[in-house]
């Protein structure tokens, strides 16, 4: 029996939707055995379609994106009640993503920084006829409705998906694991003594050597091990942009903490080397680790 398959769209960039097509021929190993029944990036599908389906009939439900507006909540909210088995698909999706930087700030401030004051705005004017309804802070989408299984990445590699896929297709468990991207990393590494973090296009980078030994600000040690080391393979440094392995509670926190231990710096130079901590700590994953800092009092202002 065929397995129908929807894929939801919530604030995102879409990339996670993209790195499908990485799959090339592979999509046609799986694609025979899929009922597509709703994916609007591919189809022109409307929301009245999703909600005009019987609840759980819907065999695989793939979420992409945070809930930043009324009608992110509605849709995921949908797909929830249209899907047996729902997927967190993405780090925006278990984490709250890129947009979760956006909780440093109120809306209101959010909204006339786009409209009003970013560089790129040529006739600033706010279109209140035109916005959506906004809520008050970006959480992962775990906080609102339960997943079966969630999947990490920005974007999740095109053979994540595909085991991802598998396993929901025949059963097969599929566990996050602990290993970490260093795990993945075929670089040398040595005892780290860091005096200096330099930007990647500074200095001249050795391919074989580890990049946090060199100065690079390289997340691997703090990051899920998903991805095939891809960045620092390339000699780019990981920027976490897959999370946490699953018993790191809070990713900045982690990171933090250990280039206390090889940073030979004093407070006021790391201070200068990373004046935006939580864009640098904390890429994809800040609203999940906002949520966990937070009383429940405080979310509940936040929220309103
Ligand atoms: S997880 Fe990354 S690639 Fe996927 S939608 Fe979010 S920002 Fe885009
Ligand atoms: S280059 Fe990055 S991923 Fe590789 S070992 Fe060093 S810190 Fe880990
Ligand atoms: S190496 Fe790091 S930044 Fe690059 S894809 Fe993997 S987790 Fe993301």
């Amino acid at each position: 029996m065929t397995k129908r398959v929807a894929f939801a769209q919530l604030t995102s960039c879409w990339g996670c939707d993209q790195s499908l097509v990485d799959l090339h021929f592979r999509l046609l190993d799986v694609l025979p055995e899929l009922e597509i029944v709703y994916w609007p990036a591919v189809v022109d599908y409307k929301l009245k379609d999703l909600e005009a389906l019987p609840d759980d009939s819907i065999h695989l439900g793939f979420v992409e994106g945070s809930c930043r507006t009324n009608e992110d909540l509605h849709l995921l909210k949908t797909m929830r009640k249209k899907s047996k088995l729902l997927i967190a698909w993405g780090s925006c999706s278990c984490y709250g993503g890129v947009q979760g930087l956006g909780n440093q700030w109120p809306i209101e401030e959010l909204v006339e920084r786009k409209f009003l004051q970013a560089d790129s705005v040529t006739d600033p004017r706010i279109p209140e006829s035109n916005m959506p309804g906004f809520l008050g802070i970006v959480k992962p989408n775990p906080a609102h409705v339960k997943f079966e299984m969630v999947l990490p990445g920005c974007p999740p590699t095109s053979d994540n998906t595909y085991d991802v896929v598998e396993a929901l297709l025949t059963g097969k468990p599929f566990d996050l694991p602990e290993r970490t991207v260093c795990d993945e990393c075929p670089k040398e590494r040595e005892d780290k003594h860091i005096v200096k973090f330099y930007r990647t296009h500074e200095g001249k980078i050795d391919p074989n050597k580890c990049l946090l030994d060199q100065g690079y600000l390289c997340l691997g040690f703090a990051t899920i091990g998903l991805c095939g080391a891809q960045c620092p393979t390339v000699n780019t440094p990981c920027k976490g942009c897959f999370g946490p392995p699953p018993s790191v509670k809070d990713h900045g926190a982690k990171i933090i903490s250990a280039l206390g231990a090889v940073a030979e710096m004093s407070p006021e130079e790391l201070k200068e080397a990373f004046p935006d901590p939580i864009g640098s700590f904390y890429f994809t994953d800040y609203a999940a680790s906002y949520l966990s800092s937070i009383t429940a009092k405080k979310r509940k202002e936040k929220e309103e």
